[in-house]
């Protein structure tokens, strides 16, 4: 298939891209690896569901209907269950490999000029005694159940971590009829209303959930953390303690939360796997981009969480800002004025960094992670096994990954990265995986023989 521009992610930055780039006579591609357009923060309930009032799931619903009419009257073709695992610079653009449907085995290919890449994030949660028992799950995945197949995780919750993903999870599972036994933040107010002039426009939102917390009578333990969760073959209960103002567990503070859910996240990580692949430079963690969300390499835009972990309004306003520009380029024209998303940007942008200096995770987490906790799920990595890498000479995350195979298996460290870096002191560096998804090597023998045809 071919088009003008290909748009990588249907979340808020991929559809409010796309609907700007057509608006001007473009010739759009919009690809995602889910089955249905919205992203995280519009993730629609299966329509096999035949859910009868989706919206009561989500705020800002006038927008998403907004953007879904928009979608399906526009000359924007969608791709779900397109999962991409390399985009690929040629001669004249781009080319966009994907793995088709549930199996991903069937390849698929979109040829473009240019990429807008929207891929949006992933949770960053940290490991602790009992992380790994059946009945914890992060705080988004808890969301995304509830949001895409109307289940709730469980009858009795701890919401815990940090970060206001936790607000909406806890006031979700509240209001699906789950009993939140307490909402654990480890960020105590006084970091919060120090930032109060760049979080002033957050202030009727954050009323918004207080109010809801009250209605739900969800007790909120500030300034805590869970230190450990219990039971056997599956979760039975969490220990909570409270923190000091340097992120040390307070001695004598803890106790036993009886819970058969607990649903944890401390905060979001950008993808930048294919703007990785593509040669695109990093600010930090995130894609860097410019005023017009262009990458430094030609042709590849970037919007969203991937360029910054910042909400749905930002990502709506930074899709928009790149769809103009992408669309007034590709017709070597300049993009003509958007101010109300610049306005838009700008003051999200604000909030945004005051919540991330806000919101971190106790300074002191690693404290708390006994030598036989697994860190790295996918190839069982103990904690211990980190330190003795520590102590046989590694010195970055890569030697402790070479000795411990920690961030080898499937996820390609994309869990336990921050936590290896975490409990090594080494700091967190950009990971390079080449392919941003596993990839069949049928696929791969299959398009290395037509290339040698052609
Ligand atoms: C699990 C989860 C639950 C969340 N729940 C909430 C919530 O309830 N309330 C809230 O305020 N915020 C929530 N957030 C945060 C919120 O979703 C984001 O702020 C917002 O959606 C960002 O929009 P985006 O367009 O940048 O990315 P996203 O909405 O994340 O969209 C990115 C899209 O890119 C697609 N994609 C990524 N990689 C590929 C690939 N290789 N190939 C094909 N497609 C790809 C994904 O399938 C996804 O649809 C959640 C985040 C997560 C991760």
């Amino acid at each position: 298939m071919r088009a003008e521009l290909v748009v990588i992610g249907a979340g808020p930055a991929g559809l409010a891209a796309s609907l700007a780039a057509a608006a001007r006579g473009t010739r759009v591609v919009l690809v995602d690896a889910a089955t249905e357009t919205g992203g995280q923060f519009y993730r629609q309930p299966a329509a096999g569901l035949r859910a009868g009032r989706p919206e009561a799931l989500h705020h800002r619903w006038r927008t998403w209907e907004r953007l879904r009419d928009g979608l399906a009257a526009s000359s924007v073709r969608v791709l779900t269950d397109h999962h991409v695992w390399c985009v690929e610079r040629t001669s004249v653009g781009f080319t966009v490999h994907a793995l088709l449907g549930p199996e991903q085995e069937e390849p698929a290919e979109v040829h473009a000029r240019a990429v807008l890449l929207a891929t949006g994030g992933y949770e960053h949660v940290l490991p602790f005694p009992g992380w790994t028992l059946p009945g914890v799950v992060t705080a988004g995945g808890a969301q995304a159940m509830l949001k895409g197949a109307l289940a709730v995780p469980g009858r009795r919750a701890v919401v815990a971590g940090t970060g206001p993903l936790l607000l909406p999870v806890a006031t979700g599972l509240a209001a699906a009829g789950v009993e939140v036994v307490a909402l654990v933040e480890s960020t105590g107010p006084g970091r919060l209303a120090r930032r109060g002039r760049a979080l002033a426009g957050k202030l009727p939102e954050g009323a918004g959930y207080a109010a809801r917390l009250l209605r739900h009578r969800v007790p909120v333990l500030a300034r805590h953390t869970v230190v450990r969760a219990h039971g056997d073959d599956r979760l039975t209960g969490v220990t909570v303690a409270a923190l000091d103002t340097d992120g040390r567990v307070r001695p004598g503070t803890e106790r036993q939360l009886p819970c058969d859910t607990l649903a944890v996240g401390h905060g979001m990580l950008p993808h930048t796997d294919l703007a990785e692949g593509l040669g695109c430079g990093l600010d930090g963690l995130a894609v860097a981009v410019d005023a017009e969300q262009r990458t430094d390499v030609p042709g590849v835009w970037a919007a969203g969480e991937s360029t910054g972990i910042g909400g749905a309004a930002l990502a709506l306003a930074e899709g928009h800002i790149a769809g103009c520009s992408a669309a007034a380029h590709l017709r070597g024209t300049a993009p003509g004025p958007a101010p109300a998303a610049l306005k838009a940007r700008t003051r999200l942008r604000r909030s945004a960094a005051a919540l991330d200096a806000a919101y971190a995770p106790p300074a002191h987490w690693p404290e708390q992670v006994t030598d036989d906790t697994v860190v790295c799920r996918c190839e069982a990595v103990t904690a211990g096994a980190v330190r003795d890498a520590l102590g046989l000479g590694a010195g970055d995350e890569r030697t402790v990954k070479l000795l411990t195979r920690a961030g080898m298996g499937w996820c390609q460290g994309r869990m336990c990265q921050a936590a290896v870096a975490g409990l090594t002191g080494c700091p967190p560096t950009p990971s390079r995986r080449p392919l941003a998804r596993p990839v069949p090597l049928g696929v791969l023998a299959r398009q290395h023989t037509q290339e040698e045809l052609s």
